[in-house]
């Protein structure tokens, strides 16, 4: 028997009358191919930020613990008005919270990880040909308190029952129809891509791509549970995200990746010596501040320049904590820029192929774009560039490694 978890976000469950035409897909689905069906939602759109603008009119700070008790709610809410939605098409569907299902998780309200999922009710429902819904973006601790898996949880959900049911396919609908080679309002000649990998994914998302959660990725891909992301209202076969394959191979880059929200520092004049790199940054992250790319110069004069860039919203912060720390150390200046973004290609294509740095560096100079940072892992390159460069460098980029569309 198959079994496949489907996965339906805000935007597909977000009015009454698309809640029907997701139980009409299912029940569509489910006499067309006979497969087994769990069926995880989210809350209808808008109502998980509703729902934390209310609490933030009740306290500054609401616990943690509380807001997962009322966040719950709203997941709860589409899982019984698409079980009745069912029924009255004549499918018999049983509707589950995390906390009926027992998806166990730790204690770390609002950022749980799932722990253990029983699925033996699960099991026993779909022998007798029901379709289960469950509540994404929850679970319950082993001491019985409501917990959520952080925003965008129910893609997690729908991959970790997955993984426990040993399903053949969990397949994320959603309100675009796939993961293209890049953001198609920056580039109207991306591409939809038919497979990418795990690894790729992960990139692509935590670069700015924002289809799936990135936990749901890693989780997927540490389960190997075949992962597909495709469109709630138009027809086609999405974007399969699965491991390596040959034909992967022979593409050098799969996609163009962009962040806009970066900024970068500088501590210039920095003394030479050991554990200067550790005391710049650890009161940068001491103040929970995320580093991302890293520079240091060579140093000819006994200094060096010492460049990291953090998250725009930081920046004020950061700079202000580096001038403490220019003075502690008797470094020269603190230099800073906010209107930077990166640009990354990502490719497992990468790691057999010699030459793609500098393809990549002689297209962005071409069009008279200065490269400011450079860093590289095997599947991926980025760079720094000016902000009003981005489209530009993205449109370059896409066209010079072949991903533009014919
Ligand atoms: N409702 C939650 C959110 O808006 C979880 C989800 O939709 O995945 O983040
Ligand atoms: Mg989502």
């Amino acid at each position: 028997m198959t079994l496949h978890v489907h996965k339906y976000g805000g935007t597909s469950v977000g009015t009454a009358d698309k809640i029907q035409n997701v139980a009409q897909k299912l029940i569509d689905e489910k006499s067309a191919t006979g497969n087994d069906l769990v069926v995880v939602v989210s809350a209808m759109s808008g109502e998980t930020n509703r729902m934390t603008e209310l609490a933030k009119k009740m306290q500054v700070t609401p616990s943690a613990k509380q807001m997962d008790v009322l966040l719950s709610t709203g997941e709860q809410v589409t899982i019984s008005l698409l079980c009745m939605a069912l029924e009255e098409l004549d499918q018999r569907a049983v509707s589950y919270t995390g906390s009926q299902v027992k998806i166990i998780t730790d204690d770390a309200h609002t950022k749980a990880r799932i722990e253990d999922i029983h699925t033996d009710r699960i099991q026993a429902d779909l022998a007798q040909g029901k379709i289960v819904v469950v509540a994404g973006f929850q679970g319950i601790t082993a001491e019985g308190a409501i917990t959520t898996l952080g925003r965008g949880g129910s893609d997690t959900t729908a991959v970790a029952l997955a993984a426990a049911l040993k399903a053949d396919e969990c397949r994320i609908y959603t309100d675009v129809d796939g993961v293209y080679t890049t953001d198609p309002r920056v580039e109207p000649k991306a591409r939809r891509l038919d497979k990418i990998t795990f690894e790729e994914m992960l990139e692509m998302a935590s670069l700015g791509s924002k289809i799936l959660q990135i936990r749901a990725v890693e989780f997927a891909g540490k389960y190997n549970v075949p992962l597909r992301v495709l469109s709630t209202f138009v027809e086609g076969d999405g974007t399969l995200i699965t491991y390596e394959d040959e034909d992967m191979e022979k593409a050098l880059i799969s996609g163009i990746a962009f962040n806009r929200d970066e900024a970068k520092v500088t501590l210039a004049g920095v003394p030479d010596m050991p554990g200067v790199a550790s005391a710049i940054l650890k009161p940068i992250s001491n103040a929970n501040i995320e580093i991302d790319m890293i520079v240091q110069n060579i140093a000819e004069d006994k200094t060096t320049d010492f460049t990291f860039t953090v998250h725009r919203n930081d920046y004020k912060n950061t700079v202000q904590i580096l001038q403490s720390i220019c003075t502690e150390l008797g470094a020269e200046k603190v230099i800073g820029d906010d209107k930077i973004v990166k640009v990354s290609i990502v490719g497992v294509g990468m790691r057999s192929h010699a030459g793609i740095a500098s393809q990549m560096f002689s297209a962005l100079a071409d069009e008279g774009i200065n490269i400011q940072m450079i860093s590289t892992s095997e599947i991926k390159i980025s760079v720094v560039v000016d902000e009003k460069y981005l489209e530009l460098a993205v449109r370059t980029l896409h066209e010079s490694f072949g991903l533009s569309q014919e």
